[in-house]
């Protein structure tokens, strides 16, 4: 692929792997500017953002309203530290815990620090209101999970690359079967706090467990008094068709985890959603962080609810995507082992016969349209919810070629 591409383009790739880490492979393609679902090259070259920053960019590129709450508060204050208040964070939170029916939130900046804080916050229920004994508390997670990159997270990581080196690892976490609300009930002991689960699994492979799972794990949880944590870092703000992915089922965790689109694709920021009950275990000191909270932070925050809400993200992406899931459906290809997901959450499984999902994702550049693989086999169709159906119909029809082989590097 490295060969195809143009000379300006090239002088950017050496000097990135010249000067980066290694610990990413990107595609062959130098980004400088985006708008709405479009992101164009170096070269001048436009595509279509179908991954949309792993659901960070919910909202599309530098959505105007948003950009403009970032410029306004640019103008007026943008770190203060939590020594102080802010004239932003309040407004903010209440809106969060209003769409999202709870009674608190915690600001932090990344998904991984959210989770962090939410395990820390479950680990100290369970031995304050629950009375496990202290630093024994166990939370029990999914196999295929992922969570974020911190030692603690990638402590129960089901995935091999994700920990090899990387210990000693956290103890106090069991892993289950992904989908299986029995295995939830036979693994909870006495010691069991919390229970972390995404709704959808996104870089595990956009794996959707059965109907009807989240509310027996609910059930489950409630009878074991154990903590439902759940993970829509990914899934959350109108991704899978609704405001948050548990809402299919009508189901309220005890705590809600989010991240990527509660930055509108502007700014890291994140959140942990819960009642007072879980949440005031945190009293001053326990925990915090510099940026978390911040009045840039929350003055997009809230202008990325407002354009989710105001804009009905959630139904468009229902809409659209039951349309375009179909669309992937009726696609004949010897390549394709299946096709699943839930709004604009699609994972296109790519028949192992047939190789890595890498190559259908170099062969997809190449006509257009920015596709991520996850998982090794699946190609990962998630573009900003703003996305018009005209732009999604003309999509796949450079979509489904590719799908069938057509500009695949095949390498088995
Ligand atoms: C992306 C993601 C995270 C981690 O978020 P970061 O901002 O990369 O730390 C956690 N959980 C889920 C489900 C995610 O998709």
């Amino acid at each position: 692929m490295i060969e195809d591409v143009r000379s300006g383009t090239r002088a950017f790739l050496t000097e990135a792997e010249r000067w980066s880490a290694q610990n990413y492979r990107p595609l062959p393609v130098v980004l400088e500017r985006g708008e709405g679902v479009w992101v164009w090259d170096v070269e001048g070259n436009r595509y279509l953002d179908m991954l949309a920053a792993y659901s960070a960019l919910n909202q599309g590129h530098r959505h105007p309203r948003i950009v403009r709450a970032a410029i306004d508060q640019l103008d007026r204050l943008t770190v203060t530290s939590r020594a102080f208040h802010n004239d932003q964070m309040g407004p903010f939170l209440h809106e969060l815990c209003r769409l999202a029916g709870f009674q608190k939130a915690l600001p932090m900046n990344t998904g991984a620090e959210a989770v962090e804080t939410a395990l820390k916050m479950v680990r100290k229920w369970g031995h304050e209101v629950k009375g496990v004994p202290e630093n024994q508390g166990e939370i029990i997670v999914c196999e295929g999970n992922f969570a974020g990159r911190t030692i603690t997270i990638i402590s129960f990581s089901s995935e091999e690359q994700y920990r090899a080196g990387f210990g000693p690892f956290t103890p106090g976490f069991r892993t289950i079967p992904y989908g299986d609300a029995g295995a939830l009930e036979e693994a909870i002991g006495e010691r069991t706090v919390g229970f972390l689960v995404e709704p959808i699994q996104g870089e595990g492979g956009v794996v959707v467990p059965p109907d009807g799972y989240l509310r027996e794990v609910r059930e489950i949880c409630d009878r074991h008094r154990v903590a439902l944590m759940a993970d829509e870092i990914q899934t959350g703000l109108g991704r899978t068709g609704r405001l948050f992915c548990c809402d299919w089922e009508n189901v309220r965790p005890d705590v809600l985890i989010l991240g990527k689109a509660l930055g509108g694709g502007v700014y890291p920021v994140s959140a942990v959603v819960a009642d007072a009950e879980h949440m005031d275990v945190f009293r001053p000191g326990d925990h915090g962080s510099t940026f978390g909270g911040n009045p840039l932070a929350a003055a997009i925050g809230l202008a990325s609810l407002k354009v989710i809400v105001e804009e009905d993200l959630p139904r468009r992406a229902a809409e659209l995507g039951a349309w375009f899931l179909d669309r992937l459906r009726s696609v004949e290809s010897p390549h394709v082992a299946e096709v699943r997901g839930k709004g604009l959450m699609i994972g296109v499984v790519i028949a192992e016969s047939s190789g890595p999902a890498r190559a259908f994702c170099e062969a997809l550049m190449a006509r257009g349209i920015l596709a991520k693989e996850t998982h090794h086999q699946v190609v990962r169709f998630a573009p900003p919810l703003t996305i018009g159906k005209d732009i999604l119909e003309d999509a796949l029809e450079a979509i489904a070629p590719v799908l069938r082989g057509d500009g695949v590097a095949f390498t088995t």
